[in-house]
């Protein structure tokens, strides 16, 4: 009994933190219905009140009817001019920021203002005649339309129900009428509360499954993001692959050309890098491209793009800058992987670089392939000078290499 009683008490208290939880979204959705449905019953009771003017006579005889027509007149009018202005208030809500409560508010007061309004047209169709239908029809059609909480609900159709009752008295004096039409609004009350709690019930999981698939959606994107991001980077060294890089290039290039400003490449080779593979292993190379990916890290502006262009070859790219400002980096650079040892193992690995330097400066409308022929060329003869050295090369002359076939890199011209 005991659990039982637990188990009803977690499902009540699971379905309020879902109702507080979709309550917002709910006050959100209904301002569009309450839009439409206001002008559209607007225009149902201008309709009506036409139709009672050309149709009726003013004086129809009996004194009831007489009463029924005026009433009519007023109640159809009255409630016309309460759903322009539910349609209105809801319509500014939807250009204009508004604060939740007022939302709530919009919702709970203008569902009752309107079923109240139907309840007086009903109340007045009492002198002529004893069904109810504007009282059903709206208490249906608002817990259809609108998504109230449940509580909500209750209140607003007790209310409706309520007043009912009392006013079915002023006009039904057929005591076995007024009490079975007392009787079918009690009925039809309980009834439409029903149906909106299961519609409410319907919101509460569609908004719930929404979130959930809002939030893989998120975690898909976030995943995706991370993807591109790793398939732009080198495994080893973390820096842009030799794909992104020269992409990027193209891309400075591109945008130096229509600003007017030079752009620079750097082609880095590490010395000797085969001997620290032969002499001390794979993971100690490892270690020193490591290094020296740091210290390049280290040693290039916010604004460069750096990469590993092959085995133990790099390629920084920097924007905005002459062959003399690259050559001040690319020493810089030289410098730094120079004093930075690596360390693998306890072993201390000593590693130097040689440069090869090409700037835009030299030939505004040198292409990639021109740039890096050059500076392709500047490292071959900083590696035929000795190593751990810079040369700058000059993208508008021809390679002096051309047609020897001899690269540094090995690789060609890129
Ligand atoms: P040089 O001063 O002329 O550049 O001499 P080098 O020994 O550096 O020149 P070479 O291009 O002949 O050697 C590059 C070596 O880099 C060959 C290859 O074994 C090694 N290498 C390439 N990629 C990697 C890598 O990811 N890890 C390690 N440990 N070694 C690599
Ligand atoms: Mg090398
Ligand atoms: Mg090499």
């Amino acid at each position: 009994m005991d659990a039982r009683r637990e188990s009803l008490r977690e499902m009540l208290s699971d379905w309020r933190a879902r109702t507080a939880a979709a309550g917002p979204a709910a006050d959100l959705a209904n301002m569009p219905r309450l839009r439409v449905f206001g002008l559209t019953v607007a225009l149902l009771n201008v309709l009506h009140v036409l139709w009672i003017v050309l149709a009726t006579p003013g004086d129809l005889g009996d004194p009831d009817a007489s009463r029924w027509r005026v009433g009519l007149l007023w109640t159809h009018g009255v409630m016309a001019a309460v759903m322009v202005a539910g349609a209105g208030f809801a319509h500014r809500t939807l250009r204009t920021p508004t604060p939740g409560g007022v939302l709530r508010l919009l919702g709970v007061g203008f569902g009752l203002l309107g079923l109240l309004c139907a309840s007086a047209i009903a109340v007045v169709d009492q002198w002529v005649t004893p069904n109810i239908t504007p009282f059903v029809l709206s208490a249906l059609v608002i817990s259809f339309l609108l998504r109230l909480r449940p509580l909500d609900a209750a209140l607003v159709l007790g209310i409706n129900g309520v007043a009912f009752v009392a006013a079915l008295g002023l006009t039904q004096s057929d005591p076995a009428l007024l009490f079975s039409n007392r009787l079918n609004t009690l009925g039809v009350t309980l009834a439409a509360w029903g149906l909106s709690v299961a519609l409410w019930h319907g919101f509460l999981t569609i908004t719930q499954q929404q979130r959930a698939l809002g939030e893989v959606q998120e975690a898909l994107e976030a995943r995706n993001r991370e993807l591109h991001e790793l398939a732009q980077r080198d495994g080893l060294t973390g820096l842009y692959n030799r794909q992104t890089i020269i992409a990027r290039a193209g891309e400075h290039l591109a945008r130096g050309r229509r600003s007017g400003s030079p752009m620079a490449l750097l082609l880095i080779d590490i010395d000797h890098f085969k001997r620290i593979n032969d002499t001390h292993g794979h993971p100690a190379g490892d270690a020193a491209l490591r290094q020296v990916s740091d210290c390049l890290r280290e040693g290039v502006r916010g604004t460069d793009d750096l990469g590993r262009f092959g085995g133990e070859e790099f390629l920084v790219v920097l924007p905005d800058t002459t062959t003399e400002g690259a050559r001040v980096a690319a020493e810089k650079l030289r410098s730094l992987v120079e004093q930075e040892d690596a360390v693998a193992d306890g072993l201390v690995l000593r590693t130097t670089i040689s440069v090869g330097v090409a700037s835009t400066d030299t030939d505004a409308h040198a292409t990639f392939a021109a740039l890096y022929a050059a500076a392709d060329g500047a490292l071959y003869a900083a590696k035929e000078g000795g190593r751990n050295a810079v040369r700058v090369g000059d993208a508008s002359a021809p390679d002096p290499r051309a047609g020897t076939g001899a690269s540094p890199t090995g690789r060609g011209e890129g």
